[in-house]
């Protein structure tokens, strides 16, 4: 088939923290409708790719381009009116908000309105949409549980549920699996597939759960130290030397 434009390009990122160069003359290409995962070791600068594209960290050379725009300057404050949506390895989460507020806030996250604002405005239309991804994320029992009453597999849900209410094009996900109990794994595998497939949402995935990388994954790439070493299928990459010598054979 015809090579579709990506809906993401990173090309050539390269960004230092003082003398550590995180991430070397990088590049990637994400498809439209795809899933791909980036993997690697712990320190290779999958994080710090994900703050670069999220424009939370400046890159020092290279550009993003999301849609054919250049993003690379832009704030990250623009990046949900673009339809860009991520989750944190470490959770953000409003404690005290319950799962059904925590959403809500995502949805209104588009407007810059104040927090009271967001929680207070609350249209018909978003309560169905809020209450579809709730039943969809698998946290239909916990819609008015505040979100420190909820185990850490759920807090992980809830921060895609969020992430998902901006009806975002492209979802970038930092580690969504660690943590997560096999059961919730299954509704992670499930649920990304159907957003990638039946919604046409693009995923853009950082994640050590090898079973559900090699299970979903269309296309992975492999950070090792900052630089590219692997790109290609699940196939492709789980019978590369390298890859097995960098990460996988630990
Ligand atoms: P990964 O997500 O692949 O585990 P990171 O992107 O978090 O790796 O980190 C890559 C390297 O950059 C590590 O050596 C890390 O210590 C360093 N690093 C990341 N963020 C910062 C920062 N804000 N300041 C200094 N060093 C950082
Ligand atoms: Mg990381």
């Amino acid at each position: 088939p015809e090579a579709r434009t990506p809906l993401l390009s990173v090309e050539n990122l390269t960004i230092a923290f003082g003398g550590l160069v995180a991430v070397r003359d990088f590049s990637i290409a994400v498809a439209p409708g795809t899933i791909h995962a980036l993997i690697g070791p712990n320190g290779a600068g999958k994080s710090t790719t994900f703050n670069c594209i999220s424009r939370l960290y400046r890159p020092n050379a290279g550009r993003i381009l999301f849609d054919g725009q250049d993003i690379t300057r832009l704030p990250s404050s623009a990046m949900a009116g673009l339809g860009i949506a991520r989750s944190f390895q470490n959770l953000e989460l409003f404690n005290e908000l319950t799962v059904y507020e925590n959403i809500l806030i995502g949805a209104h996250c588009h407007c810059g309105a104040s927090l009271r604002d967001r929680l207070s405005a609350r249209p018909p239309h978003l309560a169905a949409e809020i209450d579809r991804i709730i039943e969809r994320t698998g946290l239909g029992a916990y819609r008015e549980t505040k979100a420190c009453n909820l185990d850490f597999g759920h807090q992980k849900l809830l921060e895609l549920a969020r992430a998902l209410a901006i009806r975002p094009r492209l979802l970038l996900l930092d580690e969504p699996a660690a943590g997560l109990r096999n059961r919730e794994i299954a509704i992670l595998d499930g649920l990304l597939t159907d957003l990638a497939r039946r919604d046409g949402l693009t995923i853009l995935l950082v994640e050590h759960v090898m079973q559900l990388v090699m299970s979903i994954s269309d296309r992975v790439t492999v950070l090792n130290f900052g630089t590219k070493i692997a790109e290609g299928t699940p196939q492709e990459v789980k019978s590369n030397p390298a890859v097995v010598e960098a990460y996988l054979g630990k």
